[in-house]
Formats: structure tokens, C-alpha cells, sequence
């Protein structure tokens, strides 16, 4: 299962107070339900259509909890959704209209059945009310990527003023959002792995957010070895680099037959490195007698490359030579 389904089953577990239980029924219901008007006459059907059983559980139980009226529930093979089952779940508005028209999801006045209302700024005036319209909202038109890869999350509606109401209520708990519009759809989605992270608590996913907090670990972890085994490469590369360009000037020495020329001090490095061309620095430094420090012994390296360098521009085979150290 997806972790978009792990977060929504977990989010359809939720208990919640009854003000909560308002604000996530009109979120739900607004963001995945349709109103229709069945059998020529002017008798309205609210249906809740989703593919995703956690959220059908949460529309059939709050549903129940707040109408006197059934609450039908059909369930669908849809072949156009890769065979997965689709649930309805419908309830005639009629009966209930007066709760329905509290919630938002029918405009106040009676005589126009479907034109859209906005939502009640009443049900969304608390704190925890405001977290219960994020997890409505999820269930009805969110989702989430699996945190192993890049961060996302996002909400798809048709309904502007909902998804207003969203991007307000994001903001209000000091998260950003962004939005783009495409189709007459509009996509309320965050990039950033902290915001999704606070959204997760606030709509009160606490199992699935320590799952997301532990493959963000993992996953900062592996970044940062992965930079520092980068960074160790490339060094020891450099390193060995420049052991390749010091035993080239010191076999030109030999082979030229001037190495006795060179300060003994300098043969005595020269020697030790041709010697252990596997070793740092340090390591030859300690080597000597007296031992020398790594700077030491850097700068009686280098000295032997640049007279090397002299004597090959002197006989016209002059080649360059640099030594730069990163990270
Ligand atoms: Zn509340």
C-alpha cells in the first residue's frame, strides 16, 4: 500500500470532538462529494464517490454520526480506474438540509438546489477545528508521496473557494504552500519535508509521521555519508596525484643522474618516498629522524617537483604541475 493510503487509513481512525467532527465533514465532503438531482423531480442526492476505503469509512461514520437519516452505502467495479472499486456513499439530502446548509454543502437560500456554497467561516473558528478541516481535506482530495523519494504534498480541487479556505488555513499554522491552477483544477501542495512533517501532526497522522520522520533521518544520514565519502575520494585522489607527480620529479632526478646534487635533507624525503608511495604526508613525516610535521615534509616534496620543473624548462620540457586540496 501507498503511504498516501498508510496516512488516510490512519487519519479515518481518528476520534473527534463534535465542533471537529463539522469542519471535517465539510472539508471531506466539499472536496469529494457531488450533488445531484435524481429522478426528474427536484429531489437532491448528496453523494461522497472515492476510490479510497479509509476515506469512505470516515464520510459512512461521521455521516451517521451527524443525520438522522440513512446513510446508503454501494460499492463499484470501475474499469476506468484499473478495476478498482469505487464506493458511493448517498443520503438524501432533502431530509436533512437545514445540517447540510450549516455545513456549507447547500447554499443557504431554498429555491436554487445546486449552485455551490462557500464555506462556513463558523465551523473552521477554533484551533482544533481548523486541524479537523486539514484531515477532511486530505481524505477527500490529498495525498502524499512516499518520503523516500522528494518531499510532496498536495491537494486537487475544482472548488476555489475551498481551496482559499486551505491555503488560509496552511498559513494560519505558520506552514507555506503554494498553488497552481490547471483545467479549473486547483493544486494546494508543499515541498518542504518540515511543513509536511507539521501538517501530518496537526491533522493528527502520529504513526505515519514518525515513519516520515525516520526515512527523513535515514535519509539525511546517507546524504551526508555519501558527501563525505565523496569528499575523502576526491582528497585521496589528490593525494595520489601528487605522490604519482613527486616520484616522476624524484626518477628524473635518478634517471639524469643528478639526485646527489639535490640538499640531503631533500634525498632523505625522496628516498622515503619512493619507497612507501602509498603513505600521507604524516606518515612519511614520521618516518623521519627527526620527525618531521606534515607541512614539513610538504614543502621538501614540493621543493624537489619545482627543481625538477627548472631543470626540464632548462632543457625545454617543461610540464605543469598544480596542487590544490578541496573540501
Ligand atoms: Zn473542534
Amino acid at each position: 500500500m501507498s503511504f498516501s493510503y498508510d496516512v488516510k487509513e490512519e487519519l479515518s481512525r481518528q476520534p473527534s470532538k463534535s465542533c471537529c467532527q463539522k469542519a471535517e465533514l465539510a472539508a471531506l465532503v466539499k472536496m469529494a462529494g457531488t450533488i445531484r438531482i435524481v429522478g426528474g423531480e427536484k429531489k437532491v442526492l448528496l453523494q461522497v464517490q472515492t476510490v479510497h476505503p479509509p476515506t469512505a469509512r470516515r464520510v459512512y461514520k461521521l455521516l451517521r454520526k451527524a443525520f438522522q437519516s440513512p446513510v446508503q452505502i454501494a460499492v463499484k467495479r470501475n474499469n476506468f480506474l484499473k478495476d478498482k472499486r469505487l464506493y458511493i456513499i448517498s443520503i438524501d439530502a432533502q431530509y436533512c438540509r437545514s445540517l447540510l446548509e450549516e455545513l456549507g454543502i447547500l447554499p443557504q437560500k431554498e429555491n436554487t438546489g445546486l449552485q455551490k456554497a462557500g464555506m462556513n467561516p463558523n465551523l473552521i473558528k477554533k484551533k482544533c477545528c481548523k486541524r479537523a478541516f486539514l484531515r477532511g481535506a486530505f481524505l477527500g482530495c490529498g495525498s502524499i508521496s512516499n518520503p523516500k523519494g522528494p518531499y510532496h504534498m498536495e491537494f486537487v480541487t475544482q472548488d476555489k473557494d475551498m481551496a482559499q479556505t486551505l491555503i488560509k488555513i496552511i498559513d494560519y499554522f505558520g506552514l507555506k504552500s503554494n498553488i497552481s491552477e490547471r483545467k479549473n483544477n486547483y493544486m494546494i501542495y508543499l515541498k518542504d519535508g518540515d511543513n509536511i512533517s507539521d501538517i501530518l501532526g496537526l491533522m493528527g497522522a502520529h504513526n505515519n509521521l514518525l515513519k516520515f520522520e525516520d526515512v527523513r533521518v535515514l535519509k539525511d544520514m546517507r546524504n551526508s555519508v555519501n558527501r563525505i565519502v565523496n569528499c575523502e575520494t576526491a582528497n585521496l585522489k589528490k593525494t595520489v596525484d601528487a605522490s604519482v607527480r613527486q616520484i616522476a620529479s624524484i626518477n628524473y632526478f635518478k634517471e639524469n643522474k643528478i639526485f646527489d646534487k639535490l640538499p640531503e635533507k631533500l634525498q632523505q624525503i625522496a628516498e622515503l618516498r619512493l619507497k612507501y608511495p602509498d603513505l600521507s604526508l604524516k606518515e612519511l613525516g614520521q618516518m623521519m629522524d627527526p620527525v618531521l610535521g606534515k607541512s614539513g615534509v610538504s614543502y621538501r616534496l614540493k621543493k624537489i617537483e619545482d627543481m625538477a620543473k627548472k631543470y626540464q624548462t632548462m632543457k625545454g620540457e617543461l610540464s605543469d604541475v598544480s596542487t590544490k586540496r578541496d573540501c
